[in-house]
């Protein structure tokens, strides 16, 4: 059956480590997601992300899609298809807002994982070791939206499967555990 994990959590938690983990282990591609903006140096369309302009964007078919600034952001049901293409299991990282749009599109297609730790100074301090800007990290964790994300509303509590990533190598089993009981 084709599933998607979503995963959520505030920034630091550790989402990307997990998408990267299951690539790593179990080729679990993640969905490439959209986005207006140039491409920087290095990146790849179609890996870092699918580069589109103002036009092409608008006729996806969107779970949910936001601007920053000048750009548009948003990850479609044209990518998702494309990663269950490659793959029956693929992962998406999305915010806490996108996150119903695809339990109400997807159903139990769609495995919402959310990703905490037991206490948020935890996180300030990951975002520092990983070599974010202070500054950033300042602004970042005085935003609405990471205080969003740092709770989750309870029509959404719902739907959650946790994991509390304060030791990697205990989520790296729940992962593993979690891949087996999925692709049954
Ligand atoms: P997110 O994608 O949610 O913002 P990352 O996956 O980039 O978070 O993780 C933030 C930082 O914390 C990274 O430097 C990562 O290596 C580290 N990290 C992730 N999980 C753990 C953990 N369980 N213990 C310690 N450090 C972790």
């Amino acid at each position: 059956m084709q599933r998607i994990i979503i995963i959520a959590g505030p920034s630091g938690v550790g989402k990307t480590t997990v998408t990267d983990y299951l690539y790593k282990k179990y080729n679990i591609p993640r969905v490439i997601t959209h986005t207006t903006r140039p491409m920087r140096t290095g990146e790849i369309n179609g890996k870092s992300y699918y580069f589109e302009t103002d036009d092409t964007f608008k006729k996806l078919h969107f779970f949910e899609h936001v601007k920053y600034g000048d750009y548009q952001y948003g990850s479609s049901r044209e990518a998702l298809e494309k990663a269950w293409r490659k793959n029956d299991l693929v992962t998406l990282i999305v915010e806490t807002e996108g996150v119903a749009s695809y339990l109400n599109k997807l159903g139990n297609k769609a495995y919402f994982l959310y990703l905490t730790v037991s206490d948020s100074k935890i996180l300030k301090q990951r975002l520092i070791e990983r070599g974010d800007d202070v500054q950033e990290i300042e602004k970042r964790i005085n935003s609405q939206e990471y205080k969003r994300d740092l709770r989750l509303k309870p029509n959404l509590e719902r739907f959650a499967h946790y994991i509390i990533n304060d030791n990697l190598a205990d989520t790296k089993e729940k992962l593993d555990k979690l891949i087996t009981s999925l692709e049954k």
